[in-house]
């Protein structure tokens, strides 16, 4: 045991440092140095500005997680729970009833099958591309029953709704720039032909809207303020954007309503 003990006293104060040899005043004495002086503004190298940079793009912003605008999203908004809408014509009350939206039909028909036009698809799939934010349908197919339900005035009767050849929306985030919405919306015939690249502005008074709309060959763009244009379909307080299609690109022909291609798609009821 005590061999022990003898084998272990160097293991145990062996390991004290040299610091521990000299006492605080003398360790003082030791220190050695000098003060270094500089001027405020003197530098021993120029220090570069923070420069500002865009922040970081969040998930949900990203334009590749927006989901990709299809014909789905055009699917008529009736809906069986709103009430019968009764109106005055002239002393006469016409009552009207909404219809079940897509529970009850789908989209409008063409060649055997649910459609809507493309360049309604491309643009919009376009803006969200460009702006990053989503498109918000507010009005895209509307069934006969559902168009007259939402606006019974004579001006509404022959909406290119019906016949999926228009849609009204605004962009998530950009409710109040919809001015930036149509310049983006030019750009995207920007190296387009003459007749589909140069936009005109709509000169007559018989629209609905305070601001002359614009158009070229294929499309006629509405801009409508928070106070036009509130049908049921845009009980929002928002300005928002109506593209009509005027003319059939792959077809060559121009579009125009009519009753067949209105009422022409399956019933579900
Ligand atoms: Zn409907």
């Amino acid at each position: 045991m005590v061999y022990l003990v003898l084998l272990l006293l160097p293991v145990l104060f062996g390991c004290s440092s040299t610091d521990d040899l000299f006492l605080p005043s003398e360790k003082q004495a030791n220190i050695k140095g000098e003060y270094i002086f500089r001027r405020h503004n003197e530098y021993f190298y120029n220090p570069q500005l923070p420069k500002p940079r865009d922040p970081p793009i969040y998930p949900w912003e990203s334009p590749l997680n927006l989901p990709e605008i299809t014909k789905e999203y055009f699917r008529c908004k009736g809906s069986c729970v709103n009430p019968e809408l009764i109106v005055d014509n002239k002393g006469e009350l016409k009552s009207y009833f909404d219809c079940d939206g897509d529970d009850a039909h789908g989209l409008p028909l063409r060649d055997g099958e649910e459609f809507i036009y493309t360049i309604l698809i491309d643009i919009l799939n376009y803006l969200q591309e460009e702006t990053g934010h989503g498109v918000v349908i507010t009005s895209g197919h509307r069934c006969p029953d559902h168009n007259t339900y939402v606006d019974p005035s004579k001006d509404n009767l022959y909406s290119k709704h019906m016949i999926g050849a228009e849609v009204s929306f605004y962009i998530d985030t950009m409710e109040y720039q919809p001015q930036v919405v149509i310049e983006l919306l030019r750009d995207y015939y920007r190296n387009d032909v003459p007749e589909y690249a140069s936009f005109l502005r709509y000169e007559k008074s018989n629209t609905n809207v305070r601001t002359r709309p614009w158009y070229n060959k294929e499309i006629f763009v509405k801009l409508f303020e928070p106070d036009e244009g509130r049908s049921l379909d845009n009980q929002h307080s928002f300005p928002y954007i109506s593209i009509q299609v005027r003319y059939d690109r792959v077809h060559d022909e121009k579009i125009t309503y009519s009753w067949n291609k209105a009422h022409r798609h399956y019933l579900r009821k």
